[in-house]
């Protein structure tokens, strides 16, 4: 099992329509999920979609366990998604999404959906989700065609975002502005960079300085919980 780096917004694999998972694929795949779960859940986030760590096949990982009112519901991997139905019935709530740190917002989304999928013993399976698992599916199954949350918010209040949005891409947001010193170009496309993230060990996140100076140890606790 591996953490693997999680690609942030401005990434062409996030954008991208990803590609079905053949059954051919499924033993090679079985590592992968693992290594999903394990990276979703080092990363505290509650859904995790193969291109986030930059394979483009349409694949995901869900567990809402965290979730007070789900604390029984165990994870599970979702292949090759078709949203069969969904209800007249919308709500909304505020989301996130770990390819784009520190930034929220609210999202209308029909309240049930009617799913059909593939297990991870490549069963086909027709469900109805409901609520905040119907949620969180469907922001997964938008990664897929390379759609994000920020997409499906409404105008006024994604207008305050697009700053943000480009500051995450170009490093010049204060929130960000120590992951940009850091992982900016030159560091993120470096693959000792990479390395040191897929490692997850302090020890090497220690040797990571920003140009002014290095990170505290706090700092150190928020980019592994942010980036595995
Ligand atoms: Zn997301």
């Amino acid at each position: 099992m591996a953490i693997h780096p999680i690609v942030l917004y401005g990434s062409p694999v996030l954008r991208k329509k990803a590609k079905p998972v053949t059954a051919d694929n499924m033993s090679t795949l079985i590592p992968l999920i693992e290594d999903m779960y394990e990276t979703m859940h080092n990363a505290h986030g509650v859904g995790l979609a193969a291109p986030q760590i930059g394979k483009s096949i349409r694949m995901f990982v869900i567990d809402v366990s965290p979730i007070e009112e789900y604390k029984h519901s165990v994870p599970f991997v979702v292949i090759n998604p078709h949203i069969l139905a969904v209800s007249n019935d919308q709500n909304s709530y505020e989301e996130g999404c770990l390819s784009i740190p520190f930034l929220k917002g609210d999202v209308m989304r029909p309240t049930n959906i009617k799913l059909k999928f593939r297990d991870e013993k490549f069963v086909s399976k027709t469900l109805v989700f409901n609520d905040f698992l119907a949620r969180v599916i469907q922001h997964e199954f938008d990664h897929l065609n390379g759609v994000l949350f920020i997409d499906k918010m409404s105008k006024t209040s994604k207008a305050g975002l697009s700053e943000k949005l480009q500051a995450i891409q170009n490093g010049s947001d204060r929130n960000v502005s120590d992951y940009a010193r850091i992982s900016g170009i030159e560091y993120l496309k470096s693959e000792d960079f990479l390395t040191m993230l897929n490692n997850n060990k302090t020890s090497e996140f220690k040797k990571i300085h920003t140009k002014d100076r290095p990170l505290s140890e706090k700092e150190i606790i928020e980019w592994k919980k942010i980036f595995g």
